[in-house]
């Protein structure tokens, strides 16, 4: 087999990276979890994703599997075995060049109550809606599970996973990872709040004018304004 070019061995050091970074900043432990990158190359589209049952820590590049949008993996190593809903988010949200996939442990408290992230604070729009919704629960690898994930993601960049966890995508491994921690930071603190008495939502209206500014912060300004 020939050897991949340098910008896949660079995907994969910065899939592995990200990976460590997920265990890193606490929103996942041990082998739980998984993370993917899109690849394009001349060959075929596709993605590149962590395999199944290695320690972060002890995972090499060559180590990293690519598989092709109908689901064929080449490689040493088996894929993670969440590989379908990798491949349907890539293949359903053309948006989308990376998937975060962690058992956060407050977000999968959430979600063990089958419930998703309302609109209690205002940086819940910051998932793409009103609110970060939980998929229904199936059972982890299925296609099943793929299609309630693909579901509960529709307009948005965030999900909980019912008994299982959450995962956040991006258009790059950074912004996913991004997201990833700061739906983890809203589960704890949703979690808190809820621990105290019942929060007030925000108003569907509030959230439009939330999701809007989302729109445009950090975009460059026109020169006519
Ligand atoms: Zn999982």
């Amino acid at each position: 087999m020939s050897e991949p070019a340098e910008s896949e061995r660079e995907l994969r050091r910065a899939v592995i990276a990200t990976a460590l970074a997920m265990n890193a900043r606490g929103i996942n432990r041990g082998k739980s979890g998984n993370v993917s990158a899109r690849l394009r190359d001349d060959i075929c589209d596709g993605f590149v994703v962590t395999p199944t049952g290695l320690a972060y820590d002890e995972t090499q590049p060559e180590d990293i599997v690519p598989m092709t949008l109908d689901g064929e993996a080449r490689g040493s190593r088996l894929p993670s075995s969440e590989w379908r809903f990798h491949r349907d988010i890539y293949r359903a949200r053309l948006d989308v060049n990376a998937i975060v996939h962690a058992h956060a442990p407050f977000a999968t408290a959430l979600a063990c109550l089958s419930r998703g992230i309302p609109a209690f604070h205002y940086m819940v729009a910051v998932a793409g809606g009103r609110d970060i919704r939980c998929a229904p629960y199936a059972t982890f690898g299925t296609q099943e599970l793929s299609d309630r994930v693909l579901a509960a993601l529709d307009g948005r960049k965030a999900c909980l996973l019912a008994h299982h966890g959450m995962i956040a995508v991006g258009t790059s491994l950074s912004g996913a990872l991004a997201l990833a921690v700061e739906v983890e930071t809203l589960a704890e603190i949703y979690w808190r709040a809820l621990s105290i008495g019942q929060p007030q939502m925000l108003a569907d209206v509030e959230m439009d004018v939330i999701l809007e500014k989302f729109r445009t912060y950090g975009q460059p300004r026109r020169a006519t304004e």
